[in-house]
């Protein structure tokens, strides 16, 4: 346990939160810092084929036991950059061993969590409650790093495995400069999940949304019937949204719409929505509304008053997992080997797999043993990363069972 432990509190130390606004690839230089230590980590570690590219995607590849070279190639995917939710710079883990089922409070905050009772008896990372914990998705980076130690360590036939640490995952471009050609594998699996017996084979479907507000300044003292205050405008057209369609009052498989950011004065005012469903037509349908949000306070206020524009995000890839189900049987029968009940979901989120997935690679996404991510409140389960480290390692002796990548269609 020390060692995914230490690799872990190692990975957390680095500050890599991503940010959407710098327009660069990646989106943060700092992500860099951690990437050179994974590639130097990777050559330490015994693989030789390892390279990180100047967009900070770190690829490596462990060869196959040899006779086990048509085996189907699988592919292990995590992310290294935190979300911009809460800071992931100068974090402070709490370590708690035995954990005993009571409030856990975080540093000199007024946060107490509770972590699940199930974790009881056992080591749980919490943060000091200043910063997120970047469990998400450096617990996946050190599982997989455990994981390749352990193969490399281990006389288990298997075929050859490909392995990436990716830049700008929260910001959705974790996949915009993958090279799949180089990675090379058949099938991948993003370890980027929540708890370690998830299996995530769907996403939302999830679209982008900006809304333009133009407005008429004028001096307040002489507006009369003359100013058109683009701000009231804004707030008009969200107050026109499905009240109960947001994140605060959905779950499951319900949709909604997010107000992201919002920014404005008299004379212009910016809404930035991100829509999210399960299902296309229901996305599509919210796509509409916008638009015809849009239309009715045009007729209202004169056209051109109100602009969306509306960009696709991602798609969900149970679409494409569908076509695959041995990804599926594969990954529950590594679970539950490794002594856990399989939960097959649809995740509230994408992933870089459903990117990856419609780009040809299919990949559905594994658990790292974390919890309650994006936040301060953030925690992680040590015994159950050791848990996906099994799952892994299952999954790569099930692989040699497939049919040779050679006849693969
Ligand atoms: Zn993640």
């Amino acid at each position: 346990m020390e060692k995914i432990l230490k690799r872990f509190l190692e990975y957390i130390a680095f500050d890599t939160q991503s940010d959407a606004e710098t327009h660069t690839h990646p989106s943060t230089e700092k992500q860099f810092r951690l990437a050179e230590y994974l590639r130097d980590e990777l050559l330490s570690i015994g693989l030789k084929d390892v390279k990180l590219d100047d967009r900070c995607y770190v690829y490596a590849r462990i060869p196959a036991t040899a006779g086990y070279e048509n085996v189907p190639v699988l592919g292990l995917i995590a992310h290294m950059d935190t979300s911009d939710a809460a800071s992931g710079a100068n974090v402070k883990p709490q370590i708690i061993r035995n954990w005993d089922g009571s409030p856990i409070p975080l540093g000199t905050s007024r946060i107490r969590i509770t972590p699940q009772p199930h974790l009881k008896g056992g080591t749980i990372i919490t943060t000091d409650g200043t910063t997120l914990l970047g469990g998400d998705d450096k617990a996946g980076i050190a599982i997989i790093v455990t994981a390749v130690e352990k193969l490399l360590n281990s006389t288990m036939p298997h075929g050859a495995v490909s392995i990436a640490f990716t830049p700008d995952e929260e910001i959705g471009e974790g996949t915009d400069f993958f090279d799949l050609e180089l990675f090379g594998a058949d099938y991948a699996y993003t370890v980027d999940g929540g708890a370690a017996e998830y299996l995530e084979t769907g996403t939302f479907n999830a679209a982008g949304a900006e809304v333009i507000c133009r407005g008429i300044s004028t001096h307040p003292g002489s507006a009369k019937n003359l100013m058109i205050n683009a701000q009231k405008i804004a707030m008009e057209f969200n107050s026109m949204l499905p009240v109960y369609e947001v994140p605060e009052h959905t779950a499951g498989l319900e949709g909604f719409y997010h107000l992201t950011h919002s920014s404005g004065n008299v004379s212009q005012a910016e809404l930035h929505y991100i829509l999210r469903d399960h299902s296309s037509e229901i996305l599509e349908k919210r796509k509409k509304f916008m638009l015809e949000t849009a239309d009715f306070l045009n007729m209202k206020y004169g056209q051109g008053t109100v602009s969306v524009a509306l960009k696709e995000q991602y798609r969900n890839m149970a679409e494409i997992i569908e076509k695959y189900p041995f990804l599926v049987d594969i990954a529950s029968k590594a679970i539950r080997d490794a002594g856990l009940e399989p939960t097959i979901l649809q995740v509230r989120g994408g992933t870089d797999g459903a990117r990856l997935s419609f780009m040809g690679l299919p990949c559905p996404n594994l658990g790292y043993g974390g919890y309650e991510a994006h936040g301060e409140r953030e925690y992680i389960h040590v015994e159950s990363m050791i848990k996906v480290v099994d799952i892994i390692m299952n999954i790569t002796s099930y692989f040699t069972s497939l049919p040779d990548r050679l006849h693969k269609d």
